[in-house]
């Protein structure tokens, strides 16, 4: 087997007990099904992510005994790949002018599924070459969006099963020349030779998206675990604002990064509360099968839970 899993987090800031969890279970599927195992640092957005905090992720991780192969990558590193990948796609793609305010204020799309996230009402979807140049003259920059053409697209999944999604117009280019996720993830997937994508299931329904893109790319999809994020008290996906939620703050509580790593093996049915644990021993206990599929919710005071 010479396939990859990896983790991909986005340098924004440090990774709390949610991120931290979904990074050992990225590292148990990869490693218990023989794969490499590869970090990426997803820093797009030049205004939110920086290399401080990318460092201090890495260093968090080591320090809960995951191990990497190779040297991570960036995706700013990577931004003439992005660029060769929209050439391939010439003719399914369009710019696309409209604010996020219009798109927020358009009507439906009549296709829109119950309960999904808006999706792009086709406004510039067919603009003649003086709509464009009216646009452009009123000092607008156009995004660059994928012609989908209302197809929809299935992925299969280790947790979720078959999951099957119209795909939206999806941005590739913001406005700004910023290369979007949803191109960046798949382009890079490949080119890593990335087979094996977990992650946290907010992001379940860009999957389908993301494997149509791959196909019109002509690299394969990868298969998929979509994994329970982790919630607060009151049932809020896990913020840093939620307390003692990193290592560093859990650390000046005087809690180690080994006793973080029994704390998340709990969450997973892998270990008892006051079990010292490493990777290596979670991996001889890792069964897809039997993961909890509900979302962790993490004690109020993590701390406390572990001195209880
Ligand atoms: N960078 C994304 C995040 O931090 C993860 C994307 C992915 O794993 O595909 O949420």
């Amino acid at each position: 087997m010479n396939g990859a899993g990896r983790y991909a987090p986005s340098p924004t800031g440090e990774l709390h007990l949610g991120n931290l969890r979904t990074a050992l279970l990225a590292w148990l599927f990869a490693r218990s099904t023989g794969r490499r195992f590869l970090l990426r640092f997803e820093d797009l957005d030049p205004e939110r992510s920086d290399r401080a905090h990318a460092d201090r992720q890495l260093a968090d991780l080591t320090a809960l005994g995951l191990d990497f192969d190779g040297e991570p990558q960036t995706q700013s590193d990577r931004w003439a790949s992005y660029a060769e990948a929209v050439d391939r796609l010439a003719g399914r793609t369009y710019e696309c002018y409209c604010s996020r305010r219009e798109i927020a204020e358009a009507p439906s799309a009549p296709h829109r599924q119950p309960g999904s996230l808006r999706t792009y009402p086709g406004t510039c979807r067919d603009l003649s070459n003086e709509q464009r140049a009216d646009r452009l003259a009123e000092g607008r920059r156009p995004a660059l969006r994928l012609r989908a053409g209302g197809a929809s697209e299935t992925v299969q999944d280790l947790l979720h099963g078959e999951v099957t999604r119209m795909v939206d117009d999806f941005v590739l280019r913001r406005n700004d020349g910023v290369w979007s996720y949803n191109l960046a993830v798949v382009v890079d997937d490949a080119a890593m030779g990335v087979d094996q994508v977990v992650r946290g299931d907010d992001l379940l329904s860009s999957a389908p998206g993301q494997a149509y893109l791959a196909a019109l790319l002509g690299v394969p999809a990868p298969m998929y675990a979509h994994v329970p994020l982790a919630v607060n008290a009151s049932g809020q996906r896990l913020a840093k604002r939620d307390g003692a939620v990193t290592l560093a703050r859990l650390a000046r509580q005087g809690v180690s990064a080994g006793e973080v790593l029994t704390l998340i093996a709990v969450s997973l049915d892998l270990a008892g509360p006051t079990e010292r644990v490493t990777p290596a021993l979670l991996l001889e206990r890792f069964d897809p099968a039997a993961l909890p599929r509900r979302p962790w919710a993490v004690p109020g005071s993590p701390a406390g839970s572990l001195r209880a």
